[in-house]
């Protein structure tokens, strides 16, 4: 994994900033976003502090698939019962502006394609 830095997210997860949280467990951590850009706009962040997809190691694999089956609870915990679209941004060009991994579940409207 690259260098780590600080980052909003870690201080959600130290609870030194709040979020409202929608589920949590050992490994990882889900709040709304405070910018929606759909009804429901939430993020999914694993516990440890990886920048980016890109910075995954092999031995993150369980970490990447939990995060995929939190993904899947969050959805059903909120009623996205009619489909949801979930984005992770990775690097500058990707559209990534916080330096550690998160997964966006984007729903509640009808999702256009191909994305901005
Ligand atoms: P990305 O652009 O993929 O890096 O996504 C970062 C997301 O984090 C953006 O959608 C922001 O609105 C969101 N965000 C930044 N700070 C906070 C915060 N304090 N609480 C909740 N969401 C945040």
């Amino acid at each position: 994994m690259s260098e780590t830095t600080e980052t909003i997210f870690s201080k959600i997860i130290r609870r030194q900033v709040p979020a409202n949280v929608v589920l949590e467990d050992d490994v990882a951590i889900a709040f709304t976003d405070n910018s929606p850009q759909a009804p429901m706009h939430i993020l999914v962040v694993p516990k440890k502090p990886i920048p980016k997809l890109d910075d995954a190691e092999p031995q993150d694999a369980a970490i990447l698939g939990h995060l995929l089956l939190m993904v899947k609870k969050v959805a059903k915990h909120v009623g996205l019962n009619k489909g949801y679209r979930v984005v992770i941004n990775n690097g500058s060009e990707g559209g990534q502006t916080v330096d550690h991994l998160h997964i966006h579940i984007l729903g509640g409207r009808q999702m256009k394609w191909p994305p901005g």
